[in-house]
C-alpha cells in the first residue's frame, strides 16, 4: 500500500524543491540570545528571534523554572478536567488576566491552540466572524472550525471592514478579528478605529497580541494599551513563546463568561495536557517581573528606534513600523536569499522573505531587535547590512 503513496510524497516534496519553497531548518547549538551559534558557525548576532525582551536565557527565568520543576515535577500526565492542574496553574492564569487587565484568562499549550478553541465554543451558525486578511495561520484554521458565516477584510482597511459589518447585521453576533502586530510588516492593527466600527455596528472585538505583547504600548502590555483600550476588547489570545521567555504555551484573556465557557467547550483546552510545571514557574517569574520594571520593554524600544534610525539614515527602505519587526524592503526574491547569506557569513542571522509569504515582489529580510541586543552588535548588524547593500547595489 505505501508504495503508492511513497510516489505521490516523493513527486510532491520534488515539486516544493523545484518551486524553490523546501525549507531547510538550520540548527542552534546554543542557548537561544542576542548570540548564537548555528550550523556550526563561529558566534552569529541573532536578528531572528521572537526573543524580543531577551528572556529566553534570563538567569531569574531559568531558575524559576527549575525551583518550580524541584517543586511540583516535571510533567502533568493530566486533562484538567478529568485529573486537575495544580494551584500554580490558577496563579499564572490570574497573573496573565491582570497584566492584560481583563478578568480572567485559559491557558494552553500554545497559541495556535488558543486560537483553535476560541471560536467553535462562541459562535455558531448564526453569527459571523469577520477577520483581517493578513491574520495569522492559527485564527484562519480557528475560523474554519466554527459554523459562523465568515467575512474578511483587506489588511488594515477599515473601510472594507465597514462593509462587511453592514453586510453582517442580520447575524445574532459578530466579532472582529485581528492580530495586533502584522509578522511581516511589523504593523499596528488600528484598533482605535476597530473599536469605534465594533460599538457603531454592534460587534466584539478580539485581538491576537502574539507579537504585540511585551512589545508594543508605554509599557508593553499590547495594542490595547497602545490605543488606550485596555480592558476594553472582548477577547484577547496570546502566546507565552515569543516575549515572555520563549517556551511554550499559549492562553485566551477574556471577559469572565467567556473564559467560564470555554472551560466548559473549548476542544483543545478539554482534550489536552496542560503546560508542564517549569514553563509555569518561569511564566510566573516573567509577570512578576515585567510588574516590577519597564526596564527591558524601555530598552528594547530604545534599540528598535536606534536601529531603525541607523538603517534608515544609511538609505535602506524600511516600512513603517510600531513594533520590534522592521521589514528591510529589497523586493527582489533571489536578492532577499543572497544577502541573508551574505549577512550570515558576516556574522548576523537574519531571514529573507518572498512570495508566497509576502505578496509577490515584496521581498524583504525581515529584522527582530531583542532587549537583549547591545549597542554595539546593534552598530556591527547595520555595519554588515551596509557592507552587504553596497556589494548587491541595494545602496550606492
Ligand atoms: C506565533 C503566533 C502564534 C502561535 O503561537 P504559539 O504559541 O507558538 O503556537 C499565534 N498567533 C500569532 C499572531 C503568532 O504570531
Amino acid at each position: 500500500m505505501y508504495g503508492k503513496m511513497q510516489n505521490w510524497l516523493a513527486a510532491e516534496l520534488k515539486s516544493i524543491e523545484d518551486a524553490g519553497l523546501y525549507k531547510r531548518e538550520r540548527l542552534i547549538t546554543t542557548a537561544q540570545g542576542a548570540q548564537i551559534k548555528v550550523n556550526g558557525t563561529q558566534d552569529v548576532l541573532n536578528f531572528c528571534a521572537n526573543n524580543y525582551l531577551g528572556l529566553s536565557d534570563n538567569p531569574r527565568v531559568i531558575a524559576a523554572a527549575k525551583a518550580m520543576m524541584d517543586s511540583r515535577g516535571y510533567g502533568m500526565s493530566s486533562v484538567r478536567f478529568i485529573c486537575g492542574t495544580q494551584d500554580r496553574h490558577r496563579d499564572l492564569e490570574k497573573a496573565i488576566a491582570n497584566y492584560f487587565g481583563l478578568d480572567d484568562s485559559i491557558l494552553y499549550v500554545a497559541c495556535f491552540d488558543a486560537n483553535g478553541g476560541v471560536f467553535e465554543p462562541l459562535f455558531g451558525a448564526e453569527d459571523a466572524i469577520i477577520s483581517d486578511a493578513l491574520n495569522h495561520a492559527s485564527i484562519i484554521d480557528g475560523v474554519r472550525l466554527s459554523k459562523a458565516k465568515r467575512y474578511r477584510y483587506a489588511n488594515a482597511n477599515m473601510e472594507e471592514l465597514e462593509n462587511c459589518l453592514k453586510e453582517a447585521q442580520a447575524q445574532r453576533f459578530r466579532v472582529i478579528v485581528t492580530d495586533g502586530v502584522f509578522s511581516m510588516d511589523g504593523n499596528v492593527a488600528p484598533l482605535d478605529k476597530i473599536c469605534a466600527l465594533a460599538k457603531r455596528y454592534d460587534a466584539l472585538v478580539m485581538v491576537d497580541e502574539s507579537h504585540s505583547a511585551g512589545v508594543v504600548g508605554k509599557t508593553g502590555r499590547g495594542v490595547t494599551e497602545l490605543y488606550n483600550l485596555r480592558g476594553e476588547v472582548d477577547i484577547i489570545t496570546g502566546t507565552l513563546g515569543k516575549a515572555f521567555g520563549g517556551g511554550c504555551g499559549g492562553f485566551t484573556v477574556a471577559r469572565q463568561e467567556i473564559v467560564d465557557l470555554l472551560r466548559q467547550r473549548s476542544r483543545p483546552y478539554l482534550f489536552s495536557n496542560s503546560v508542564p510545571p517549569p514553563v509555569v514557574g518561569a511564566s510566573l517569574e516573567v509577570f512578576k517581573m515585567l510588574g516590577e520594571s519597564n526596564e527591558l520593554h524601555a530598552h528594547l524600544m530604545e534599540n528598535t528606534a536606534y536601529f531603525q534610525e541607523k538603517m534608515t539614515a544609511a538609505g535602506f527602505d524600511i516600512k513603517p513600523s510600531q513594533s520590534a519587526i522592521l521589514a528591510v524592503m529589497l523586493y527582489d526574491a533571489k536578492l532577499s536569499q543572497v544577502m541573508a547569506a551574505d549577512l550570515l557569513d558576516e556574522g548576523i542571522y537574519v531571514t529573507g522573505f518572498y512570495y508566497p509569504v509576502v505578496p509577490k515582489d515584496q521581498a524583504r529580510i525581515r529584522v527582530q531587535v531583542s532587549a537583549a541586543h547591545t549597542r554595539a552588535q546593534l552598530d556591527q548588524c547595520v555595519a554588515a547590512f551596509v557592507k552587504i547593500g553596497r556589494k548587491h547595489g541595494v545602496l550606492k
